[in-house]
C-alpha cells in the first residue's frame, strides 16, 4: 500500500527530506546543514558530492526513523536553491569545479560590461531577468573559461551542466537522466521563457555549447525512476520545481494575482500572473511559475535582500535578544517603535528602490528610546519592505491584492503578522505546514503520478491556515508608510566609492 510521497528540498545551507501522507501531513523529516565555501570575498561555493551525499543520506533517514518501506512511497518530488551552477563529466559524472553558488558576486565585472554594451533589454526581453552574476548563464562561463581543459571538454560534448535538481535527478537515476524543469530553467539567464526554449542568441553570447544543457520538461513530469542500487528501490520522480516557485504553488496560489511572501534570510514575493508572461521595467523579475501539463504560468518576482538577516543582525551584531524568536517577546513590551525607524539596507536596497549604494539606519532616537523600540522597529522594517514591494507589483499588474499569504522561518513570528496585516490593510495568511517549498513539490509530484487529479483536488485537502486581521485604518498606514519611505530617502546612495 502507497501512503508517503517524498520531498527532497535541497537548500542554500541544509538537505532535507520530508514524507508527506496524502493530506499534504508531515509525517517524517530528516535536515542536515553541510559547509560553506567562501575561496575569497564575494566567492561562495558549495561541494557538490556533499550536496548529493547530505540529499540521499536525509532521504534514507527520514523513511527509516519512521520504519516506513521504500514501497510505501508513491514518488519523488525536488525542490532546491535556484540558479546554484554545477558541471560535471557526462562519462564520469564527475563535476569539474565546486557548484557555484547563487550568492556568489565572481563575475560582477563581466555582467557589468554586458550592461554598459547594451545587452539589458534583449536579456530581459527572452528571459525576463535583469543581467546579474545571481543567474546561471555567467557562472558556466566562468567555469568553461577558467577550469583547465573544461572549454575542449564542453565542445566534444563531454561535459554536462546543471542546476541543483538536475544533478540530484541524475545522480538518483544513476547518470540516465540530464534534465531540469521550465521554472529552474528560467533561472539560467539562458532560456527563452517566452518559446521554451534554450535561447541561441543567448548561448552565442555567452559561449555555451548547447550539448551541456539539460532537456526541459514540465515542473509535473515523470522524468524518470530512481536507479535500485542509490535508493533500494525504483521510485518515479515526479515533480521538479526552483524553491520559490513550488512554495508558490506549496501555498495553493494557483490563480491569477494570487501572492505569496517568504521570509527567509531574503524575503521573497511572487506573484501568479497567469499563463502569459507579465514584464516589467520596474526591477520586477518575470519568471516561470511552473508548467503543468501543456500550460505554463508566469510569476513576477520582487526580492527584499535583508529580512531575516535584520533579526540575525539583532542577535548576533548588536546581541540586543539571544534568538531570532525572542524578537517577539521584547518588541511586545512596547506598544509601537516610538517613532525608531531601521531601515536594513546592509547590502544596498532592492525592489522599488534598487540602490547598491544604500547603507543601513536607524533614525527617530530620543532619550525614550529603549532596546525594545529599536527591536520592534527591525520587525516593522520586514513589514515595511514587503508592502513596498506589493505596491510596485499592484501598480504594475494593475489589481489590488486581496490578501498575503506567508511561510518562512520569520512567519512563526505572530507579531510580526499583525503589523503586517495592519501596514498592508489585508489578511495575512499562515498555513498551518510553513514547509510549504516541499509541499508544493510533493504535490508536483503527486499530480504526475494521479494522486490527485487536479489541482483543484489541491485546493480542497488545503487547511486554511491562520489568519491575521488589520485592525488599523488606511490613514494610519499612510502615516506610518510616509515616515518610512522619508527614512529610506535618507539611506540612499550612502556609500561613497
Ligand atoms: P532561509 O531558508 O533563508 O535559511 P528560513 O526560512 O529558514 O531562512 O528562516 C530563517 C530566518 O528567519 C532567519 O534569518 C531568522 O533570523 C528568521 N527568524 C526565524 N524565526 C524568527 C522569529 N520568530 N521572528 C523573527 N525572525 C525569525
Amino acid at each position: 500500500m502507497k501512503k508517503y510521497i517524498m520531498a527532497l528540498d535541497q537548500g542554500t545551507t541544509s538537505s532535507r527530506a520530508i514524507l508527506f501522507d496524502k493530506k499534504g501531513n508531515i509525517v517524517s523529516m530528516v535536515q542536515h546543514e553541510f559547509p560553506q565555501i567562501f575561496p575569497r570575498e564575494g566567492w561562495v561555493e558549495h561541494d557538490p558530492m556533499t550536496i548529493w551525499s547530505t540529499q540521499i543520506s536525509v532521504a534514507a533517514e527520514a523513511v527509516y526513523k519512521i520504519g516506513a518501506k521504500w514501497s510505501e512511497i508513491y514518488g519523488i518530488g525536488i525542490t532546491n536553491q535556484r540558479e546554484t551552477t554545477i558541471v560535471w563529466n557526462r562519462n564520469t559524472g564527475i563535476p569539474i569545479y565546486n557548484a557555484i553558488v547563487w550568492q556568489c558576486r565572481r563575475t560582477a565585472d563581466y555582467c557589468e560590461k554586458l550592461i554598459k554594451s547594451g545587452y539589458t533589454q534583449m536579456v530581459k526581453g527572452k528571459t525576463g531577468l535583469l543581467i546579474d552574476p545571481y543567474f546561471s548563464a555567467t557562472k558556466i562561463k566562468w567555469i568553461l573559461d577558467n577550469v583547465e581543459g573544461a572549454r575542449e571538454m564542453a565542445e566534444k560534448g563531454e561535459l554536462c551542466f546543471g542546476t541543483v535538481d538536475s544533478w540530484l535527478i541524475w545522480n538518483l537515476t544513476s547518470g540516465r537522466v540530464h534534465a531540469t524543469d521550465y521554472s529552474n530553467a528560467s533561472r539560467t539567464m539562458l532560456f527563452n521563457i517566452k518559446t521554451l526554449s534554450w535561447d541561441n542568441d543567448l548561448l552565442k553570447l555567452f559561449d555555451i555549447p548547447k550539448s551541456m544543457l539539460p532537456e526541459v520538461h514540465p515542473s509535473s513530469y515523470i522524468y524518470g525512476y530512481t536507479d535500485k542500487v542509490v535508493l533500494g528501490a525504483e521510485l518515479p520522480i515526479g515533480g521538479v520545481a526552483g524553491d520559490q516557485q513550488a512554495a508558490l504553488f506549496g501555498q495553493g496560489c494557483f490563480d491569477v494575482g494570487d501572492l505569496k511572501n517568504t521570509y527567509g534570510t531574503g524575503a521573497f514575493l511572487l506573484m501568479n500572473t497567469g499563463d502569459k508572461p507579465h514584464f516589467t521595467e520596474d526591477g520586477l523579475l518575470t519568471t516561470i511559475a511552473w508548467g503543468i501539463d501543456n500550460t505554463v504560468t508566469y510569476a513576477n518576482e520582487g526580492s527584499i535582500f535583508s529580512c531575516g538577516a535584520a533579526i540575525q543582525w539583532l542577535r548576533d551584531g548588536l546581541k540586543l535578544i539571544e534568538s531570532a524568536q525572542d524578537s517577539e517577546y521584547y518588541a511586545k513590551k512596547v506598544p509601537d517603535s516610538g517613532g525608531v525607524i531601521v531601515v536594513p539596507a546592509f547590502q544596498g536596497l532592492g525592489a522599488p528602490w534598487w540602490d547598491p549604494y544604500a547603507r543601513g539606519l536607524i533614525i527617530g532616537l530620543t532619550r525614550a528610546t529603549s532596546k525594545y523600540h529599536i527591536i520592534r522597529a527591525t520587525l516593522e522594517s520586514l513589514t515595511y519592505q514587503t508592502a513596498d514591494v506589493i505596491s510596485l507589483m499592484e501598480k504594475t499588474a494593475k489589481i489590488k491584492i486581496k490578501n498575503l499569504k506567508v511561510d518562512g522561518g520569520a512567519s512563526s513570528n505572530n507579531l510580526l503578522l499583525e503589523m503586517q496585516a495592519n501596514i498592508l490593510g489585508v489578511d495575512i495568511i499562515r498555513p498551518d505546514c510553513i514547509e510549504t517549498t516541499a509541499l508544493g513539490a510533493a504535490y508536483m509530484c503527486a499530480l504526475a503520478l494521479g494522486v490527485y487529479g487536479s489541482v483543484e483536488e489541491i485546493k480542497k485537502e488545503m487547511s486554511k491556515g491562520q489568519v491575521f486581521s488589520p485592525t488599523e485604518n488606511q490613514e494610519w498606514r499612510e502615516t506610518k508608510m510616509r515616515v518610512w519611505r522619508k527614512a529610506v530617502e535618507r539611506s540612499l546612495l550612502w556609500k561613497e566609492d
